[in-house]
C-alpha cells in the first residue's frame, strides 16, 4: 500500500481535464447543475441498438482513468431504472426496437436521450431497410445527437458536459406507441 501511494505522489494525477474546463470553477458549477437538475450524479446507460461496435470501443476508452469522467460527476449504470442519460449507439435494428422503447420507458423522469455515432444521429453507412429503423430518433424522442464515426472519447465527453450546462431536461413522456 506504502509503495502505491509513494508511486502516486511520484507520478502525479494522469488523467486529462478537457481544455474547456481548464477554468477550475467550471467543474464545481457542472456539480452543482447536475445536482440541481438529477439530485445527484448524473447517471448513463448504454444501450446497443445494432452498432458494428465501433462505438462502443470509444466508449469503453472513455471510461478508462485517463478521461476521469467521474471526476466530472458522470458514471455508467447497469440498468436503465437507475438511469437519467439513454445513451443509444447504431442504427436501431428491427430485432431491438422493442428492447430500445421498453428501456426509454424504464427511465425515470427527467430523462434525456442522446444519439451517439453517425448511425445513432442519422442511420449512417446502414440507414433504413428491411432490417433496420435508422436514427434513434425513429423510435424514441433524442435530445441531443453526437456525430461521428466513431466519435472520440473526448468529443463524446465535451458534448454531455455541454448538454447538462446548456439544457433543462426538454420533455417528460412516459408512453410510447407500441
Ligand atoms: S457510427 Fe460508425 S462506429 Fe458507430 S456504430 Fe455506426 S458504423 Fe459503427
Amino acid at each position: 500500500m506504502i509503495k502505491i501511494f509513494q508511486k502516486t505522489f511520484r507520478v502525479g494525477i494522469k488523467s486529462k481535464t478537457l481544455p474547456e474546463l481548464q477554468n477550475t470553477d467550471t467543474i464545481p458549477v457542472l456539480h452543482r447543475k447536475i445536482f440541481k437538475i438529477f439530485g445527484r450524479s448524473l447517471a448513463i446507460r448504454h444501450v446497443d441498438a445494432g452498432s458494428c461496435n465501433g462505438c462502443e470501443l470509444e466508449l469503453q476508452a472513455l471510461n478508462n482513468p485517463y478521461h476521469n469522467i467521474e471526476g466530472y460527476g458522470l458514471h455508467f449504470v447497469a440498468s436503465p431504472r437507475h438511469a437519467d442519460i439513454l445513451l443509444v449507439t447504431g442504427p436501431v435494428s428491427v430485432n431491438m426496437e422493442q428492447a430500445l422503447k421498453k428501456a426509454y420507458q424504464a427511465v425515470p423522469n427527467p430523462k434525456w436521450v442522446v444519439a451517439l455515432g453517425d448511425c445513432g444521429s442519422c442511420g449512417g453507412i446502414f440507414g433504413e431497410n428491411y432490417a433496420c429503423r435508422g436514427a434513434v430518433n425513429n423510435v424514441i424522442p433524442v435530445d441531443a445527437t453526437i456525430k461521428g464515426c466513431p466519435p472520440k472519447p473526448n468529443e463524446i465527453l465535451k458534448e454531455i458536459l455541454n448538454m447538462i450546462m446548456l439544457k433543462e431536461p426538454s420533455r417528460v413522456i412516459t408512453s410510447l406507441k407500441p
